[in-house]
């Protein structure tokens, strides 16, 4: 895996292996469905920025500046790139390349939203009506589109994107797969590094390198919540020293070479063992999560999903200290659709991949929460994550 350093000192550009064993994992008819999806809702022009949906929808890992770099799906005619030109070579570099997508390089003294603006109209026979700019585009960028259309409407491209990135082809499962054992790989080291007497910051420093050790290529978050810090779920790390006696949640994960992202929680009992009472509503969290992934299959709604789990722990009396939604689904972004959150009707369907990541957090004390990642078959669900559920000890 080739790795470029840029000028800027934390980004980094890869470029995407276009094969895996199942297959490739880019191809062309991503364009084409969204084009269709697109088309199908009334949207006249899908633009979508660097980030994961430009990732997802041509293979090309751009890394977002104030430069425009933007691809663009008219509902009739050719996609299309508009990139800055001293950039050019690095789409050549890309699966892009192998799209056989139409590149517009600008020059520093053009204007590239009219260059956009103009190709899609010359495409369309007319000036967009509909623009959908992907979610998560720079403000200077959707703004900058809105300017040379100014009378198109602009939304969100969410709605079209989602629908496509939600389902994972087998060769996505597959890189899933992979970044869900390599996390499982750091997990099961956790007895080298989380004792009494370091710090959630030390700990976390260790965890960290271990995640790119075992096979990721970025680290996207290391929460290590000791004690009372367990009770924020999105506590990250402190200075807070590892207690006797702490229960302690370790919720990490990481980006793989393709862009894929591990994400897996476990909580561990350091040192002297939990009372009784922990022990009780633990074993409520694990059967909250169980009772979740296996609730997962074809039809059944993501609300049903995060029902499921949180019937079991309100049933047990723990209901108001399960303070989030179930999951998330996960591909080239952590969170990303579907959630699995009351509200959420969407059926599920094969190839979807998302959380089951119940928690019981009791402010000032300590929290837990057991998380995996899960992928939704024809016939019911297979866990991503491996590692043992229980409440994990390790000698302090
Ligand atoms: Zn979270
Ligand atoms: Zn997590
Ligand atoms: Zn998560």
């Amino acid at each position: 895996m080739a790795t470029r350093s840029r000028s800027c000192p934390v980004v980094t550009l890869r470029t995407v292996p276009t094969a895996s064993p199942a297959g490739p994992l880019v191809t062309p008819d991503r364009l084409h469905t969204a084009r269709d999806v697109a088309a199908e809702s009334g949207v006249d022009l899908l633009v979508v920025t660097p980030g994961s949906d430009l990732r997802y929808l041509c293979g090309y890992a751009a890394h977002a500046m104030e430069r425009l770099t933007a691809l663009a799906v008219p509902r009739r005619g050719a996609p299309f790139l508009v990139v800055p030109r001293l950039e050019a070579p690095m789409v050549d570099a890309s699966p892009a390349a192998g799209l056989g997508l139409e590149v517009l390089a600008w020059d520093e003294t053009d204007d590239p939203f009219a260059l956009l603006a103009r190709a899609a109209t010359a495409r369309l026979g007319a000036a967009p009506a509909r623009v959908a700019v992907g979610d998560r585009a720079w403000a200077l960028h959707a703004l900058g589109v809105q300017r040379a259309l100014p009378r198109a409407a602009l939304e969100l491209a969410g709605p079209v994107v989602d629908r496509l990135r939600m389902v994972k082809t087998p060769a996505e499962v597959a890189e899933l797969a992979a970044a869900g054992a390599a996390i499982d790989r750091v997990h099961a080291r956790m007895g080298e590094w989380l004792r009494v007497g370091r710090t959630e910051a030390e700990v976390g420093a260790d965890v960290a390198a271990a995640i790119l050790a075992e096979g990721h290529v970025a680290v996207d978050f290391t929460i290590v919540g000791s004690g009372p810090n367990g009770a924020s779920p999105h506590h990250e790390l402190s200075d807070r020293v590892v207690a006797d006696g702490d229960l302690v949640v370790v919720d990490i994960g990481g980006e793989t070479a393709t862009g894929y992202r591990s994400d897996c929680t476990r909580t561990y009992a350091v040192g002297r063992a939990p009372g009784p009472e922990v022990a009780e509503w633990y074993a409520v969290l694990q059967q909250a999560q169980a009772a979740a992934t296996a609730a997962v299959r074809p039809g059944v709604s993501a609300e049903a999903v995060d029902a499921a789990a949180r019937e079991v722990i309100a049933a047990a009396g723990w209901g108001e200290h399960f303070i989030h939604r179930t999951g998330h689904g996960i591909g080239l972004d952590t969170h990303e659709a579907p959630y699995i959150v009351a509200g959420n009707d969407l059926p599920l369907a094969p190839g979807m991949a998302f959380s089951v990541e119940p928690g019981i957090y009791l402010p000032g004390r300590c929290g837990a929460r057991i998380e995996d990642i899960v992928v939704c078959t024809a016939d019911g669900v297979s866990a991503l994550n491996e590692g043992p559920r229980e409440l994990l000890t390790l000698p302090g």
